[in-house]
Formats: structure tokens, C-alpha cells, sequence
């Protein structure tokens, strides 16, 4: 297994875990770039949006609830919060393993850089 999130979905190597369910899991990034920054993964290894199937309608939906539920549970509901899915080179996505930062704390800017 080379895929890095696989890792921390196998446990392998450590993460700081927010949120886990049977589809999918929450964990706070290595470089936070926002007060709050969690990354919300499928427990399936999906390499990118541009990869995922119309049969994973239901993981990445998943994705989008788990990061709902972290953004309440972080206290971002009421100021507010950024979902972003990287995909691709120019998008600069560095983990080929679908993944929702949920961000969150601070205001931001748009449109992103
Ligand atoms: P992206 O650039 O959109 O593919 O996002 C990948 C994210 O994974 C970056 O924000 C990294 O800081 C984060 N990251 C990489 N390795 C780890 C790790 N071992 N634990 C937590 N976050 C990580």
C-alpha cells in the first residue's frame, strides 16, 4: 500500500482523528493553514474527483455530512466555514487520495490564490 491516506485509514501510520465512521474519516492536518484544519477522506481509495465513479455518489456524499458534522462539532457552524477539494496539478493537489479540508477560524479570501 503506497497511498498515504490509506495508511492512516489502516491505521499505519498516526494521525490526530476528529471523526470515524464506517465510510469515511476526519483528522487534523499535519500544516494547519487555518485555525481549524481537518481533512475528510473516504475510507475507500478514490485518487481524485476526476477519478471517482458515479458508484461512489455515496462515499463522497458522506464526505460532505462527515465534514458538516467536524465543522459543528469545532464550533464553526455560526461564523462560518471553507470546504476544498484539490484536484489535479493546477488546482495544486499533493495527496492522490480524495480528501475535503474543512477550514475554518478566521475569515478568507476570495477568490483563492
Ligand atoms: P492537498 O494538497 O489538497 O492534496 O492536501 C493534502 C494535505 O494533506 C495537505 O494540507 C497536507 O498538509 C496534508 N497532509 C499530508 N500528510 C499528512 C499527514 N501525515 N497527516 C495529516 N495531514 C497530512
Amino acid at each position: 500500500m503506497s497511498c498515504l491516506f490509506c495508511k492512516i485509514v489502516a491505521k499505519e501510520i498516526p494521525a490526530t482523528l476528529v471523526a470515524e465512521n464506517e465510510h469515511a474519516l476526519a483528522f487534523r492536518d499535519l500544516r494547519p493553514m487555518a485555525p481549524t484544519h481537518v481533512l475528510v477522506i473516504p475510507k475507500k481509495h478514490i485518487a481524485s474527483i476526476t477519478s471517482a465513479e458515479d458508484g461512489d455518489a455515496m462515499v463522497l456524499g458522506q464526505l460532505m455530512l462527515m465534514a458538516r458534522d467536524v465543522a459543528k462539532a469545532e464550533g464553526l457552524d455560526a461564523t462560518g466555514y471553507r470546504l476544498v477539494t484539490n484536484n489535479g496539478e493546477h488546482a495544486g493537489q499533493s495527496v492522490h487520495h480524495v480528501h475535503v479540508h474543512v477550514l475554518g477560524g478566521r475569515a478568507m479570501a476570495w477568490p483563492p490564490g
